[in-house]
């Protein structure tokens, strides 16, 4: 048994003790942190995942009112007893589309979604390929199947290839990557994941999480991008990042949905989605389809802040994504600098071990809509300042 006190004191010791902070959100994409001193400045936020603003957007805000106000605050039952609210199928016909998939599901929420679908697809005598930079859900969800865990080096094909060739085994086997990780930033080889795929004879689950809205023509992710969709047996991905709501999905065969309405077990014992929530990600995903524009904006200011980072003579590599992964080696560094930062008026994590390997902490800057050009110049600034100032001294 823990003792739960001397464990508090030794985390807050050792200064790894999470705690929450309330907040505000302002406009513009500032925060202000209820725990501070009453006249400290509101700060810019960077590391919300809303990347391209749909959760204040006038189309979402308004179909979302609506549901609320014809359908009432909760659906009041799981999806397969009296819970099966139209809104539903109005969605899952949506991100079908989205995702070139004959059918699509709604889980409560990514969590849920990976650790229903995992267990409902292997078991104890299959086995599971994972990236080793994988999602905690992920992660969770290859747990519960109680299949054989096997991780490769993050996004590497060689090593998946060899892991393959020696542990595929005779039972099922399936591989498990996201398109764009979420601490990276940096962007999975489908491609020849597909190939491995193929060969192997695998089934490939893809989350995509941090890539549905932002990439491919239709902001269908990068599986649209790569065009390996027709290869990705579940695209899953989430509607509580972009597509600035809550929830998840993934999108399949006819038949392999048909399967996990009776085995996703997160599905089926779950209260389906309150109808406002389902409505928002409905008139999100329209907005991603018809509204590409929201799609180059983002990439503009991504492009925008990475050029002011190298004009500040940062010479890190800043990965192809929204998620600008800024690393700076060790993890008391990366914490001064965010601290300093925060005392500039900038919000940005220190993503530290065992997060990330020991010796690449770094400091996460994740880009917005609702961050102005002119504060974006000014942070790269700010950013830039401060790295040469520490490491002056
Ligand atoms: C955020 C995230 C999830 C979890 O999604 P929620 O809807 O927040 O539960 C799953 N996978 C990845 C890669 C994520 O980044």
């Amino acid at each position: 048994m823990v003792d739960i006190k001397s464990w508090l004191q030794d985390q807050k010791k050792a200064g790894t003790l999470r705690k929450l902070r309330p907040l505000k959100r302002l406009r513009g994409g500032f925060v202000k942190l209820l725990d501070s001193p009453a006249d400290s400045k509101p700060l810019l936020d960077f590391s919300s995942n809303d990347y391209l603003a749909l959760s204040e957007h006038p189309a979402v805000v308004k179909a979302s009112t609506e549901a609320l106000q014809k359908y009432g605050a909760g659906a009041g039952a799981a999806r397969l007893m009296s819970g099966d609210l139209e809104v539903n199928h109005l969605l899952e016909n949506e991100i079908a589309k989205l995702k070139r998939k004959e059918a699509a599901l709604i889980f409560g929420s990514g969590y849920m979604a990976n650790t229903g679908i995992i267990p409902a697809l292997v078991g104890r005598n299959d086995v599971i390929f994972t990236d080793r930079l994988n999602h905690a859900s992920i992660y969770d969800g290859c747990r519960l199947s109680g299949a054989k865990l096997i991780r490769f080096h993050h996004n590497d094909p060689n090593h998946l290839e060899e892991l393959l060739k020696e542990k595929r085994g005779a039972g099922q086997a399936l591989i498990v990557v996201e398109s764009i990780y979420s601490m990276d930033g940096d962007r999975c080889p489908l491609a020849k994941i597909v190939l491995l795929k193929e060969q192997f004879d695998c089934m490939l689950m893809v989350d995509e999480a941090h890539a549905t809205g932002i990439f491919g023509p239709n902001g269908g992710g990068i599986i649209e991008e790569d065009r390996v969709g027709d290869s990705v047996d579940m695209a899953m991905g989430t509607f509580g990042k972009a597509l600035g709501s809550y929830g998840a999905y993934v999108a399949a065969s006819q038949e392999m949905i048909d399967y996990l309405i009776n085995k996703a077990r997160s599905f089926i014992y779950s209260t389906a989605l309150p109808p406002a929530v389902v409505a928002a990600s409905f008139a999100a995903v329209k907005l991603i389809q018809n509204k590409p524009q929201l799609r180059t904006e983002l990439r503009n200011k991504v492009n925008l802040f990475k050029k002011s980072l190298k004009e500040g003579r940062i010479t890190a590599d800043l990965g192809p994504s929204q998620i600008i992964p800024l690393v700076v080696g060790e993890s008391t560094k990366a914490v001064e600098i965010a601290s300093q930062l925060q005392q500039q008026g900038i919000f940005a994590t220190a993503v530290r071990p065992p997060t990330v390997p020991k010796g690449s902490s770094r400091l996460r800057f994740s880009i917005t809509r609702h961050l102005s050009d002119a504060d974006l110049e000014k942070t790269a600034a700010v950013v830039s300042e401060t790295l040469q100032n520490l490491t002056a001294q």
